[in-house]
């Protein structure tokens, strides 16, 4: 008896050691919204994005939302651009640079001639500096008629969300010192809203300079989800002809390191800066709610109908897609 006792008392505790085992090593991250231990993810990459947060994306957001109004063919529109630079050099992105170009266009029956002006941070790569990684974000915002944008333009959601996303994105690689084996760029657009000429302006210079560009991802309009579920949040991956692959690629991301669902409607996938990087033969994909927002283009579109923790999830996929392309 007592030795059968002891077998059990061995017994016992080999199980509940493996017990803890097993449970420690499928420890849920509860705190991020995501389990560490979903299939294929890197814990250096799911460590990382963990520093991603949403009270930090409110703050850009709203600093953004108080520039208004934030319309391309305001006077102010320089120092919006300026404002920015300054935000990304604050958060250490030293080499970050105004890109300037003048434009025409037309709305509402009048031509304007205007200097407009990209935002571009560069982290320039340890292995490869000639080879380009971009995540980019239009920062213009517009307002529909009865709406006067030269008055108002508020602009959270669009597209305060998305530089808010480059701002953080920024924000975790210098926090954590990342060296990028290939360069990264995180470019605010300007002049997006009526005719997308900055990202037309940056890829066709891309065109004449000697860098590679391995991929563009645009973040535009990514913290509307009305769902209050979060298994019932979805981000909308649009491809182009030439990227259905990168699009597979991000899906994946998307399924390892958040959990969000994953929507596939390419609809509106001409309607952003994503969509002129496709024309010159680069590949691109477009980061959208899929949740339909009523506020599009209205005094509506602040910071009080975004919703930051969705806005997070939607930031972690390009991050991830950075870092680990690029450790
Ligand atoms: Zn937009």
């Amino acid at each position: 008896m007592k030795n059968l006792k002891s077998n059990c008392l061995q017994s016992a505790l080999i199980i509940s050691l493996i017990m803890v085992f097993v449970s420690c090593s499928k420890k849920e991250d509860t705190v991020h919204g995501f389990t560490s231990t979903k299939p294929g993810a890197v814990p250096f990459v799911t460590t990382f994005i963990s520093d991603i947060n949403a009270d930090t994306l409110s703050t850009y957001t709203t600093w953004l939302q108080n520039m208004q109004p934030r319309f391309m063919l305001s006077a102010n529109r320089r120092n919006i651009a300026v404002s920015i630079k300054n935000k990304f050099i604050q958060l250490g992105l030293s080499n970050t640079v105004l890109d300037s170009f003048y434009i025409t266009n037309y709305y509402k029956d009048t031509t304007y001639n205007t200097w407009q002006y990209n935002v571009i941070a560069t982290i320039t790569g340890s292995l490869y500096p000639d080879s380009l990684f971009i995540v980019g974000a239009h920062y213009d915002a517009i307002l529909n008629v009865p709406g006067n944008p030269w008055i108002a333009s508020p602009g959270a959601d669009d597209n305060g969300s998305g530089v808010a996303s480059l701002l953080e994105i920024g924000r975790v690689i210098k926090k954590r010192n990342f060296v990028p084996k290939s360069s990264i760029q995180l470019i605010a657009f300007g002049a997006e809203e009526l005719n997308m000429d900055g990202s037309n302006d940056y890829t066709t210079k891309a065109m004449l300079g000697s860098k590679k560009i391995k991929w563009m991802l645009n973040n535009d309009m990514i913290s509307f989800e009305n769902h209050p579920n979060q298994p019932d949040w979805k981000v909308n991956i649009m491809d182009y002809a030439n990227s259905a692959a990168l699009r597979v690629s991000a899906e994946n991301y998307v399924s390892m390191y958040t959990d969000l669902g994953k929507a596939h409607d390419t609809t509106a996938n001409k309607e952003g800066d994503s969509y002129n990087f496709y024309l010159k033969g680069y590949k691109a994909l477009f980061f959208i709610s899929s949740a339909s927002t009523p506020y599009y283009h209205q005094m509506q579109d602040v910071v009080g109908n975004c919703n930051f923790p969705y806005c997070r999830e939607v930031t972690k996929v390009s991050c991830a897609m950075l870092v680990d392309q690029n450790r």
